[in-house]
């Protein structure tokens, strides 16, 4: 199966080298052809599986011929072998018919790590191969980049560079990407926000010269095979609930739109998934666009839930190529638009993206009050991304379909806004116990592409 890009100009790429690039040349992002289905009789056979084998199963389609059945087994089993907990993915209830889906037992305590423990494995595996070198940069608003940061530390043939906004994410995501003492690490404060890093970005890999000079790659959550291993989690919690069966719900708080599309792409996939529910904080420009179709950018306003502080969400451009039905001209067109402020999302798109999405917001002060509640009522201590999707998902759940929301962080990444709201200073997990005594290496460096680039060009390895 090949990969084409949502602006219709990039050339087509295997699965490896969709993933070797992130983005496409033409500025777009990479999706499949087509997309591979699950039959009614598969899906009930992943019933009583392990996380890995339904992993291998729902990946395979997707992956053919750049990695043999062996290979990609072998790399799924280590990618997931330091997560805390036997399941990888526990549910736990709520409430009647709502369910927690815990996606923080990963090494840096975020759903990330699903995806980015894998992409480490694949990468390894697929330059070894290539007798390669690559030089991964990515943006993150926290979380993205402790987790790329622990999936590549040491790694042979990769430099990592991460972007992150000065003073804007929590002292625990500081600290996993400043802690690290291998050399192939770099963690850069930009003087700027998440959405300027997310820009810089995107502007080093448009400068083609400096791209092929450093071998840029990317891993941010525009990376399709980020989105494709955070399919998996949808099918596992789904089918120990009942599916193929019964269908389900899912909230998942969201911001780059990444993980929530890769809940679509389950669907599409054949899982059946009733609705696919958007829960935003304050920065809301998922839920006011899927209201009244006005995709328009404003200032981002930090919050309690820093890995949601975005008004650009990228992913939502493959949400809108399948929306427009796969016109790449249209999506382009979208996004020029985009970049003088904003756009409208046409009436017969809007309906499409509705057939399949709810949305919600919650401000700081329900974000606070949904933890205490949720520690009252159910001694389950929510991390602030987690309690906004558990508010959106108790607002607008029908109580005959499961609800299962998704908790994308563990409360101790986040330990001041949980303390404040609940009383509970959450502790960590004993494995990282010692954080807050490691030291730490940092570069600062202004929101600028020229001073980005000069320090990638001297700080890899050659
Ligand atoms: C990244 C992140 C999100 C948002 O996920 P997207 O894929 O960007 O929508 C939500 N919560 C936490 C804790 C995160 O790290």
């Amino acid at each position: 199966m090949l990969y084409i890009s949502t602006r219709g100009q990039a050339p087509e790429l295997t699965f490896e080298e969709a993933m070797l690039s992130g983005l496409a040349r033409d500025g777009g992002l990479y999706v499949p052809q087509t997309i591979p289905q699950m039959s009614h009789t598969e899906i009930k056979a992943l019933a009583g599986l392990t996380y890995e084998e339904t992993a291998f199963r729902v990946m395979r389609p997707f992956v053919n011929e750049s990695f043999s059945d062996e290979v990609l087994g072998d790399l799924i089993v280590n990618a997931y072998a330091h997560f805390g907990h036997g399941a990888r993915a526990p549910l736990v209830q709520l409430a009647p018919n709502h369910f927690l889906l815990e996606l923080f037992h990963g090494p840096t305590l975020a759903f990330k790590d699903f995806a980015m423990q894998l992409i480490g494995q694949l990468f390894q595996d697929a330059l070894e191969r290539r007798g390669e070198r690559v030089t991964i940069v990515g943006a993150t608003s926290g979380d993205t980049g402790s987790a790329a940061i622990e999936a590549f530390r040491g790694l042979d043939n990769v430099d990592v560079f991460i972007l992150y906004p000065h003073g804007r994410v929590s002292e625990v995501q500081r600290r996993q990407m400043t802690t690290p003492s291998e050399a192939n690490v770099h963690a850069l404060a930009v003087d700027g926000t998440f959405d300027d890093c997310q820009a810089r970005l995107k502007d080093m890999f448009n400068d083609f010269a400096f791209r092929d000079e450093v071998r840029l790659a990317g891993v941010n959550s525009i990376n399709w095979a980020r989105v494709l291993a955070q399919v998996v989690y949808y099918f596992s919690s789904a089918v120990s609930l009942g599916a193929p069966e019964r269908k389900v719900s899912f909230t998942v708080p969201t911001g780059n739109f990444g993980d929530i599309f890769a809940g679509y792409i389950a669907k599409r996939m054949g899982l059946p998934i009733d609705r696919l529910v958007v829960a935003t904080n304050q920065n809301d420009i998922l839920h006011r666009c899927l209201s009244t179709g006005g995709y328009q950018t404003s200032e981002v306003h930090p919050s309690i839930s820093p890995s949601m502080d975005i008004q650009v969400s990228s992913n939502f451009e493959r949400a809108l190529f399948d929306a427009y039905d796969r016109d790449g001209a249209a999506v382009a067109q979208l996004m020029a638009e985009l970049k003088e402020g904003g756009f409208n999302v046409s009436q017969g798109a809007l309906e499409t993206l509705r057939e399949h999405f709810d949305s919600g917001r919650v401000s700081e002060d329900e974000t606070l009050a949904q933890i205490a509640a949720s520690h009252a009522t159910m001694g389950e201590l929510l991390c602030p991304h987690s309690a906004i999707g558990v508010k959106v998902a108790e607002d607008l759940r029908d109580a005959a379909t499961p609800m299962i929301t998704l908790a994308t962080a563990h409360p101790a990444k986040f330990p001041d806004a949980v303390e404040n709201a609940s009383g509970v200073r959450p502790p960590l997990p004993h494995r990282m116990a010692d954080l807050y005594e490691r030291s730490e290496r940092v570069t600062r460096v202004s929101n600028d592409l020229g001073a980005l680039e000069e320090l990638i060009r001297e700080r890899r390895a050659k």
